[in-house]
């Protein structure tokens, strides 16, 4: 078997990843990074929107007190405020770096970085930065040149499934050569998990069916902390029709939004004003549950969503098309490849509906990204604490690329004071063990099987029924019944339709049920423990949001072969 020995492992090849990777070698010569599909097509980062919050270098710091506030208040203040500082203050070195690598956000016409105000006009700081509607291929331009200008170890189309440890401290990770259908072992001082979301586990989501969660089973697995899984976010703009669409992001809309554009019923009533005075400008846990209760509540539109209407649109003296070229060619080319005229969007109604966006919960890091694991560091979607019950729209790119920042050097710090690692008997038997396990569902028989893709189905729709975004406590307990039952039934007679080793994304797919499993009871179990409504947990049996009892967050950690939950108090500023 192939083993690769290296000062940092980064897993992950999203902005968190990378940006990791190249700041960790700065302190270690010999740094690999390694992602599930090829780089720049299977994270995220590629598919990102124009939002990014920050700060800029000299600006006065109200600003970025402003923009910690703001942070605090859209996370509905459960966000750990350390982490938050972080967030917040590194944010303008963040856009250095990135304007570093030949970055360049949109300019004023003096040539001044170009940012608007935040999410909502109850939200002071100036921090809304704008890229062209691409921004995710623009960074990967970016990113991709400086890690082979770093001479950094890309090692793409590797499922990393496990990591492996030692007396409690992380030492590598196994995982499978996707392009060989070989096993594949990789020997580390210091692990980086960037590993991304779990939006994968919904039916209906904006992101990849690849966005398993891994990364939080993986850290469960080796003794991590877990926390506020609840909190998945529902982003208020994708599509549910046409069908084949169902999940995009409308593109563009955030461009309207404050302009006019509505959410409408089917009674044609713009319902957001019920819900909260700052209607359309609302954050989108409002909107979330907002859309969720109409929809329940008999008032759906034709295909079970809401409308986003256009038909009120003002746009100050000009047509769309002038408009959208100066604010987003990416839509007008893309409006125009539909075939449509621009200005006929104006007389539009789309339906949209609820829709697995953002995982705000995840691995409890400190401010150094450690996750109280000897040797195994964390940062970007698949960590927990920063954006508290809902993260601000534009918040994730600071995220990654500042905790990026910091994990890379917390870990190629850490990997230089420590000597080699090597497997021990009982890691070299695990790993043999574990290789004959996986080679041996390539071989599992037809008769009395099931495919991998009705398994699927069955945790993405239940877990969109029951754990999406209006639950209550019968839903919760019936879908941890129906893990379970796929667990004990399901599982161990799944087999790969295709029985080949190279490529075999069928194979891969049965890999991740047992991280599918995992991540769907730690989102179902934190619901269940919160007995309130905040932010993107919507219980319809609690839906008030309870302060006394809940500003505090959910705790899932592995006691021998049961998840606990238990709670820690939230996180004030030290
Ligand atoms: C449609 C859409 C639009 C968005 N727009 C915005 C926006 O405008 N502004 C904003 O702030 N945020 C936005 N977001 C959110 C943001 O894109 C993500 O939160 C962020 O990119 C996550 O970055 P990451 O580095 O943590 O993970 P990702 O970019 O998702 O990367 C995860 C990496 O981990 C790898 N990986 C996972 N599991 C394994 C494994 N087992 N083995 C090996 N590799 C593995 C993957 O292959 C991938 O390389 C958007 C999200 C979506 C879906």
């Amino acid at each position: 078997m192939v083993t690769i020995e290296t000062d940092v492992l980064v897993i992950g090849t999203g902005g968190a990843g990378c940006r990791a990777a190249i700041e960790a070698k700065k302190h270690v010569d010999n740094v690999v990074i390694v992602s599930k599909g090829p780089i720049s097509k299977s994270e995220l980062t590629i598919m990102t929107m124009p939002g990014f919050d920050a700060t800029l270098p000299g600006d006065e710091e109200g600003n970025v007190r402003r923009f910690f506030e703001d942070t605090m208040a859209g996370g509905s203040f459960l966000n750990d405020e350390d982490l938050v500082d972080v967030l917040t203050k590194q944010s303008s070195e963040a856009v250095m770096f990135l304007e570093g690598l030949g970055v360049r956000f949109d300019r004023t016409p003096d040539g001044k970085i170009y940012r608007a105000q935040g999410e909502s006009e109850k939200y002071t700081s100036d921090i809304k930065l704008r890229l062209d509607d691409n921004m995710g291929r623009t960074f990967y331009n970016a990113l991709i040149g400086e890690l082979a200008r770093r001479q950094i170890f890309l090692k793409e189309d590797v499922f990393i499934m496990d990591l492996l440890v030692i007396d409690g401290g992380v030492v590598g990770a196994f995982g499978i050569d996707i392009r060989k259908g070989e096993p594949i072992t990789f020997l580390s001082k210091a692990t980086i998990l960037a590993t991304g979301g779990a939006g994968g586990l919904y039916s209906i989501r904006t992101g990849s069916p690849r966005d398993t969660g891994d990364g939080f089973a993986m850290a469960y697995r080796a003794g991590a902390e877990i926390i506020d899984m609840e909190f998945l976010q529902s982003n208020p703009a994708a599509l549910v029709y046409p069908e084949s669409v169902r999940g995009v992001v409308t593109p563009g809309w955030y461009l309207f939004m404050g302009k006019g554009i509505k959410y409408t019923n089917k009674n044609g009533e713009a319902f957001l004003e019920r819900y909260d005075s700052r209607k359309e400008m609302s954050t989108r846990d409002v909107k979330a549950r907002a859309m969720h209760t109409e929809i329940v509540h008999g008032r759906a539109s034709e295909h079970g969503g809401i409308y986003l209407d256009f038909k009120g649109i003002r746009l100050e003296g000009t047509t769309l098309e002038t408009y959208l070229k100066k604010n987003s060619p990416h839509m007008l080319n893309y409006v125009k490849l539909c075939g449509l005229p621009p200005e006929k969007i104006l007389n539009e109604v789309i339906e949209i509906g609820p829709a697995a966006h953002f995982t705000c919960g995840g691995i409890k890091i400190n401010t150094r990204c450690e996750t109280g694991v000897k040797g195994l560091f964390a940062a970007g979607e698949v960590t927990g604490g920063i954006h508290g019950a809902n993260r601000l729209a534009g918040n994730a790119m600071t995220d990654i690329f500042v905790f990026g920042g910091v994990v890379g050097n917390q870990a190629g710090t850490y990997a230089k004071s420590i000597g080699k690692v090597k497997l021990s008997k009982v890691l070299k038997e695990f790993i043999k063990a574990e290789e004959k396990r996986v080679v041996s569902i390539l071989d599992r028989k037809e008769k009395n099987g099931v495919k991998a893709a009705g398994v699927r189905k069955k945790i993405e729709e239940s877990m969109f029924t029951y754990a999406g975004f209006g639950r209550d406590e019968s839903g919760l307990k019936k879908e941890l019944s129906i893990l379970e039952e796929i667990k004990g039934d399901e599982l161990p007679r799944v087999y790969p339709v295709d029985r080949s080793r190279i490529y075999n994304y069928d194979w891969i797919q049965i890999l991740e049920f047992d991280n599918m499993m995992e991540v769907g009871e730690m989102i179902a179990r934190g619901a269940l423990y919160r007995k309130e409504t905040r932010g993107c947990q919507n219980r319809t049996d609690f839906p008030e949001k309870d302060d006394k009892n809940w500003q505090k967050h959910t705790l899932l950690r592995k006691e021998g072969d049961r998840m606990t939950v238990t709670t820690s108090p939230r996180r004030a500023i030290s």
